[in-house]
C-alpha cells in the first residue's frame, strides 16, 4: 500500500502480501519451514545476506502480515509478534533488562504482570518500584541512576485508572530509559501511546485484538532500533513465537478492531450511565462518565472510554455474587475483549491472590463488579444486570 490511509482503511488492507495465486483474502502459511532453491541461498539466508523467510520461529509470512498491520495502526516503525501478551512482555523485559537495573512500574498492572517484575525477574536480580498510576510525582521520585525502564497500563483494570501518557513518557526520557505501555484495553483504535512519546507498545492481542475470544497472541512496537535490534533477537533464540494459525485470527480481527472498539465503547458507555443512576449502584468507574477522576485526560488521550467498566454495590460480596448469579445472557468469565459481555468479581477472581488489605489499598472492595461490555443489545444488558440489583 502506497500512500497514507485513515485507521479503518489500514484496518482492513495494511500488511497483505499476495502470492502467485492472487488470493483476495489473507492466506494462512502453516508451515514450519521453508525451502531454499539451492545450498547457496540457504547459506545467504542464514546469515542474513538475503532476505527471506526460513523458520516459523522467527519469520512467516502470515505473521508477518499481522505485524505490519497492527504496526501501521500504531504507527510503529516495527512489530514482532509473540505467543501470548505475557511473553510480549518478557520479552521485552530479557532484552531490554539485566541484573542490576531497576524498573519503575504502575501499580495497577495485570496481576501477572506484577508477578513477572516482582518475582520472576527479581530472581534475577532485577528490582521494580511499583508507584500509584495517576502520581506524576511518585512517578518521578521512583526513578534512580539505575533506573532502565518503565512500564504502565492505562486505563487500569478494574478501577479504569488513567495514567497520563505524555507526562509520564517526559519523565522517562529525562531518566534516559524508554516507556512501555501496555495498550490492551484501548487498542490502537482509541489510544496511539507512540503519538504520546511512549517509546514501545505491548499487546495482549489475546483481547480486543482478535476481538472473539478465540485464541492467544501478542505483540510488541516501537522505533526499528528498539524493536529489531533489541527484542527480535530474544525471541529469535528463546521462541515464544505466535503460531501462524493465531496470527491468521487475529489479522483478521484487526479488520472489525475499529468498528467494535466505537461499538462496544458507546454500548459502555451507556451502560454505565445506566448503572450510575441506578440506586443500587454506590459507584461507576468509567473514564467516558464526566464523574470519573481522570475523565478530561481520558477524553484527551482516548478516543472513547474503552469497553470495560467496573462498579460497586451496595451489600459487599453477597450483593456482588447474587447480581453476577442473577445473570443468564452475560457470560462469567475473567476473559475481557470479546463481543461477548463478561462479568467477573475481582476481589475473589482476578485479584484473589493478594491480601485482603493490599486489595483494600489498591480499591479492590468485595462488592466491585467488574464488567467488559460485548455487542449485545443495551436494553437485554440492561435487564441481565437489573435483575440482580437490589
Ligand atoms: C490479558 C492481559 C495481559 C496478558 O495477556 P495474555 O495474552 O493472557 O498473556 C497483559 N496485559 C493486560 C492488560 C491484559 O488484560
Amino acid at each position: 500500500m502506497n500512500g497514507k490511509f485513515e485507521l479503518a482503511t489500514l484496518g482492513v488492507r495494511a500488511g497483505q502480501t499476495r502470492t502467485s495465486f492472487h488470493e483476495h483474502s489473507e492466506p494462512l502459511f502453516l508451515t514450519s519451514s521453508f525451502v531454499f532453491d539451492d545450498a547457496r541461498q540457504a547459506a545467504a539466508r542464514f546469515t542474513g545476506g538475503e532476505e527471506g523467510f526460513v523458520y516459523s520461529r522467527f519469520s512467516n509470512p502470515t505473521v508477518s502480515m499481522f505485524q505490519d498491520r497492527l504496526a501501521a495502526l500504531e504507527g510503529a516503525e516495527a512489530c514482532v509478534a509473540t505467543a501470548s501478551g505475557m511473553s510480549a512482555i518478557l520479552a521485552l523485559s530479557m532484552a531490554l533488562l539485566k541484573a542490576g537495573d531497576h524498573v519503575v512500574c504502575s501499580n495497577a498492572v495485570f496481576g501477572a504482570t506484577v508477578q513477572l517484575y516482582s518475582g520472576i525477574l527479581a530472581r534475577f536480580g532485577v528490582e521494580t518500584s511499583f508507584v500509584p498510576a495517576t502520581d506524576l510525582a511518585a512517578w518521578q521520585r521512583a526513578v534512580r541512576p539505575s533506573t532502565r525502564l518503565f512500564f504502565l497500563e492505562t486505563p487500569s483494570n478494574p478501577l479504569t485508572e488513567v495514567s497520563d501518557i505524555a507526562a509520564i513518557a517526559a519523565i522517562a526520557r529525562r531518566a534516559g530509559a524508554p516507556l512501555v505501555v501496555d495498550n490492551c484495553f484501548c487498542t490502537p483504535a482509541l489510544q496511539r501511546p507512540l503519538e504520546l512519546g511512549a517509546d514501545l507498545v505491548v499487546h495482549s492481542a489475546t483481547k480486543y485484538l482478535d476481538g472473539q475470544g478465540r485464541v492467544l497472541g501478542g505483540a510488541i512496537l516501537g522505533s526499528r532500533k528498539l524493536v529489531m535490534d533489541g527484542v527480535y533477537g530474544f525471541l529469535r533464540t528463546a521462541g515464544p513465537s505466535l503460531s501462524p494459525f493465531n496470527a491468521w485470527v487475529i489479522l483478521k480481527g484487526l479488520e472489525t478492531l475499529e468498528l467494535r472498539m466505537l461499538a462496544q465503547s458507546a454500548n459502555a458507555l451507556e451502560l454505565a450511565s445506566w448503572l450510575e443512576a441506578h440506586p443500587g449502584v454506590l459507584r461507576v468507574h468509567y473514564p467516558g462518565l464526566p464523574s470519573h477522576p481522570q475523565h478530561e485526560l481520558a477524553m484527551r488521550q482516548q478516543r472513547a472510554g474503552g469497553a470495560v467498566l467496573s462498579f460497586e454495590v451496595k451489600g459487599g460480596r453477597t450483593a456482588a455474587w447474587r447480581l453476577i448469579d442473577a445473570t443468564r445472557l452475560i457470560s462469567i468469565t475473567a476473559n475481557l475483549g470479546d463481543v461477548k459481555t463478561t462479568i467477573t468479581h475481582p476481589a475473589s477472581t482476578t485479584h484473589g491472590r493478594i491480601s485482603a488489605e493490599a486489595r483494600a489499598a489498591a480499591g479492590i472492595g468485595e462488592g466491585l463488579v467488574r464488567v467488559a461490555v460485548g455487542l449485545e443489545t443495551q436494553e437485554d444488558l440492561r435487564a441481565d444486570l437489573g435483575r440482580g440489583l437490589g
